[in-house]
Order: C-alpha cells, then sequence, then structure tokens
C-alpha cells in the first residue's frame, strides 16, 4: 500500500527532447489512477520515471512521506507489467510467477503459498504446471499480473498492458485488472492510450497532451466538465462535435443554425457577447426532434443495436455533425431531419479552455 506524491516532475531526454513538463500529483493509498492520451504524449516516460526506469530530470517523487528521486528500481518496492508480458519461455507457469520470489531466497513454504493465492486470484491454477506457449494472450497477460502479485509490491505499474490483446480479451482482462483492484485495494498507476479504458478502469484519469497534464479528475469530470477542448475531444467516443458560433442577442448564431441560449447559460456567456466561442456537442447529447432548431442532413446511418450513430452535416453545410440516437434508426444518404442539442459545452476561442 502507498500513497504516491509526483512534485513538478520534468523529463528532458539527451537529445534535449522534453517529453514531461511539470507533472504533479498526489495519488492516494489505493487509488487506481490512470494516464491516458494520444502516442507520444509522455504517459509512459512519466511512468518510468515512478518505476526508476527513466532519471528525473528535475522535481520530487515521494512514496509513503520518503524522498526515491534517486532511489534504484529494485528499491522502490514497485512492480510493473508490460505490453509485452516477458515470461519466460522454458519455465512453467508456477516457475515464472515463484521467480522473483526465488531469486530473493524466500522460503520455500511462503513462495508455495503466495503463488497459490495469486494463481487463486487470477484463475491459474489449472495452468500452473503448462508453459507460456500452451497460453492464450490473455492468460499470459494474468501470469504477467501474478508474477507481479507475489511480490506484494506497494505500488504496481500497468504500461499498456492490454494492447496485445484483441478486442474480446481486452474488455475481459479489463474486468479483471478492476477486480483484481478492487481485491488487493492496491495503489496502481496504469498507462493507455485508450479512453475506453480510461473511463472504465479508473478512480482518477490524467489527461496528457504533448508532455503536459490537461486536466486530472473522475472519468465523470473529465467527461461531463472537460478542462478544455483537448479533453473534450480526447474522452468520450464518438468525439465531441464542434462548432463555431456568436454570442449574439441571446442566442449562438453561425452561418448554418441559429439557437437560443437558456437561461441557466446565461451568466457564464454574457462576457463574451458578440464575440465568438466554441460550442461542444456530444453525439449523445444530439436528439432528432421534429420541433429541433438545428437541420441536418445525412450520410450514414451506423446501427449499433441500442444505438445508432448517424452521420452528417448541418444543413446543407460543410459543417459535420454525428448523433448518437437512441434505438435502431433507417436514415437514409440525403434524408433530412431536425435535431436538438439536450447539453452543451462552450469554450473560449483563443485559449481552449472550457468557458
Ligand atoms: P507515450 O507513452 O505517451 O506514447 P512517451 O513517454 O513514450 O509517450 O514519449 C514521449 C516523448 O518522448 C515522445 O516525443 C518520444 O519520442 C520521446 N521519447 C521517449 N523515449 C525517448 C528516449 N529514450 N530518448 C529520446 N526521446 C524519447
Amino acid at each position: 500500500m502507498a500513497e504516491l506524491s509526483l512534485q513538478h516532475l520534468d523529463k528532458i531526454y539527451d537529445n534535449k527532447v522534453q517529453a514531461v513538463f511539470d507533472f504533479n500529483m498526489d495519488v492516494k493509498d489505493g487509488e487506481l489512477i490512470v494516464l491516458v492520451g494520444p502516442s507520444g504524449c509522455g504517459k509512459s516516460t512519466t511512468l518510468r520515471m515512478v518505476a526508476g526506469l527513466e532519471d528525473i530530470s528535475r522535481g520530487h517523487l515521494i512514496m509513503d512521506g520518503r524522498d526515491i528521486t534517486q532511489t534504484p528500481p529494485k528499491d522502490r518496492d514497485m512492480a510493473m507489467v508490460f505490453q509485452s508480458y516477458a515470461l519466460y519461455g522454458h519455465m512453467t507457469v508456477y516457475e515464472n510467477m515463484a521467480f522473483s520470489l526465488t531469486l530473493r531466497k524466500e522460503n520455500p513454504n511462503v513462495i508455495h503459498k503466495k503463488v497459490m493465492a495469486a494463481a487463486e486470484i487470477l484463475g491459474l491454477v489449472p495452468q500452473l504446471n503448462k508453459k507460456p506457449s500452451q497460453l492464450s494472450g490473455g492468460q499470459r497477460q494474468r501470469v504477467a499480473m501474478g508474477r507481479s502479485i507475489v511480490r506484494s509490491p506497494k505500488l504496481f505499474l500497468f504500461d499498456e498492458p492490454l494492447s496485445n490483446l484483441d478486442a474480446k480479451l481486452r474488455g475481459s482482462t479489463r474486468r479483471e485488472i478492476l477486480l483484481l483492484h478492487k481485491r488487493l485495494s492496491a495503489t496502481m498507476m496504469y498507462v493507455t492510450h485508450d479512453q475506453t479504458e480510461a473511463l472504465t478502469l479508473a478512480d482518477r484519469i490524467v489527461c496528457m497532451s504533448m508532455g503536459h497534464v490537461q486536466q486530472i479528475g473522475t472519468p465523470l469530470e473529465l467527461y461531463d466538465s472537460p478542462a478544455n477542448l483537448f479533453v473534450a475531444g480526447f474522452i468520450g467516443l464518438p468525439p465531441m462535435n464542434v462548432f463555431d458560433v456568436r454570442v449574439s442577442d441571446g442566442k449562438l448564431v453561425n452561418d448554418v443554425f441559429s439557437t437560443a441560449i437558456l437561461p441557466e447559460e446565461k451568466a457564464k456567456l454574457a462576457p463574451y457577447e458578440g464575440k465568438e466561442i466554441t460550442l461542444g456537442v456530444r453525439p449523445e447529447n444530439i436528439e432528432p426532434h421534429e420541433d429541433g432548431d438545428i437541420p441536418m442532413s445525412v450520410n450514414l446511418n451506423e446501427n449499433l443495436g441500442m444505438n445508432t450513430l448517424v452521420h452528417g452535416h448541418v444543413g446543407n453545410s460543410s459543417v459535420r455533425m454525428t448523433g448518437k440516437f437512441k434505438g435502431w434508426c433507417d436514415y437514409k444518404p440525403g434524408d433530412g431531419l431536425y435535431v436538438r442539442f439536450v447539453k452543451r459545452h462552450f469554450f473560449d476561442k483563443e485559449t481552449t479552455n472550457a468557458i
């Protein structure tokens, strides 16, 4: 169990590339933190600084009140699970899981107890005598997790652990990690580029872009109140629709639509009277409605079962819009309809920050 404080961490690689800028956060004991963002945004670098696999260029890392900025990885009491499972092919599942404890010359009875307990948690008891080559990808990933669990580390670190698995296994292994987290009540940091993994797993998400933290918050906070346009576009699938509009006399107006500002939106939009802002609307917040004030022309109808993704444009313009409508719809290319926006987000055009 561990509390972790990442204090103003910077990472500048030898080639002068700055991969992380002023990363700041306190991780509570037992929290599952997910670092999410596009490829190259500095997630793995941050995790590797925590693990001690990369030097910290500036800042401090504090675990349970102790400064471990300069502590070598082996003395940090952390376990890392990678995308590639890196299992020993000539060893059985049991031997793979026992390996680190055997190296430490633990008492064989203790080793046996710990391996069996981990195998029980992970449903690996029937596989203990098999070699990794006889296992599925999902089972191999569980062995890799088992290897971490037996060490009872203070902190678990996961670097894209599911990205080698096919879609179905990703879903089930993700749920296993969630159950594992609840069962062990362990502090975990988890890196992924997949916003679904972030939303489903995290107690708190850290959303990053180009080495900078964009927002830290619960999944609901990032989904419901994104701090800026980057987070708004990254969290949520399909991404939020964005429209340029002008705040004008109680309305949001552009060349293709005009929609009333609601009473509860008035105060925050007042300083923007006469100015251009960005209006953001999630596909699931667009509703077809005969009295809707936004015209839509349809390009493509995608049935997902419970919902239908309807892609098209605002009226006859080139402004794209995607709606996620309830139920099974059968729109044809060229169909026209009216929609309304049931929840709206506003962003400052210059700073891209939420208004
Ligand atoms: P992510 O995990 O979000 O995909 P990384 O942390 O791997 O991103 O990389 C962040 C940035 O640092 C990228 O621009 C990457 O090219 C750069 N980078 C990563 N590792 C090194 C390295 N060993 N030397 C130089 N630059 C690196």
